[in-house]
């Protein structure tokens, strides 16, 4: 439902949280963040509320880290449980992904992956593309790369955003018939589902286009199709009031 990244120097749990509350308008069941720190992947996610997610946050706080993704869900496949809630996470821990939309074929990807040895932890459409990306990373050991790959294998609408413990400082998004925006920082990106998740941060803004996935660094961001062919990057400023 609704999806925020960030990499940059702030405290990316900070700023993820701050963005999901933005929206939250659009209603949600669960909520969920992951941070990359100290070479590992850290995360949290709750049935409920955004409430539910901060009190566990406090109960077990997370490290902190820089780059780190969020998610409300708003459940298709797989009821609203902690479990079911994003981010998903492969088997080894070291990527997590966050979804908006659905996944069509998931069925036919799950049942390769368990073939393969894969253990799904949750009944959603999402978990198959953790352990896709797990996979499609530990050949290439690119996410970006790895996203295009994976992109290519899913059918359905679809916003992802990823990140994985082996790039520290890399958020990877991509986009199919749902919408994705990049928030231009001053050495700090955003993406998200909704401009308003990161407008009291910055103006300035990428609107990804269909099919193509996006790579965030501190100094910059890449704009590809699934194919990995460079795609033209129009920048424009955000001017309504939030
Ligand atoms: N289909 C996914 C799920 O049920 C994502 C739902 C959403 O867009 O929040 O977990």
């Amino acid at each position: 439902c609704g999806i925020v990244g960030y990499v940059g120097g702030q405290s990316a749990l900070d700023v993820v949280i701050a963005g999901l509350k933005r929206l939250e308008y659009r209603g949600y069941d669960s909520a969920g963040v992951a941070v990359l720190a100290d070479g590992q992947v850290a995360s949290a996610k709750k049935a409920g509320k955004l409430v539910n997610l901060e009190k566990a946050l406090v109960e077990r706080p997370l490290p902190s880290g820089t780059t780190g993704i969020g998610h409300t869900r708003w459940a298709t496949h797989g009821g609203p449980t902690d479990i079911n809630a994003h981010p998903h996470i492969d088997n080894a821990g070291r990527v997590a992904v966050v979804h908006n939309g659905i996944i069509e074929n998931f069925a036919a990807l799950r049942t390769e992956l368990t073939d393969r040895g894969h253990d799904m932890s949750s009944e959603t459409d999402t978990e198959v593309v953790a352990h896709l990306l797990a996979e499609a990373f530990s050949s290439r050991g690119d996410l970006a790369e790895s996203m295009r790959q994976v992109c290519g294998r899913l059918e359905g609408a679809f916003t992802l955003v990823a990140v994985h413990a082996d790039e520290p400082d890399v958020v990877v998004g991509a986009r199919r018939n749902s919408p994705l925006v990049v928030g231009v920082g001053d050495g700090e990106f955003f993406l998200a589902s909704d401009v308003a998740a990161f407008i009291a941060h910055t103006r300035s803004a990428i609107e990804l286009g269909q099919d193509q996935v996006v790579e965030l660094r501190r100094d910059g961001v890449r704009v590809t199709d699934f194919d990995g062919a460079d795609a033209d990057v129009r920048e424009y400023h955000i001017d309504w009031d939030a």
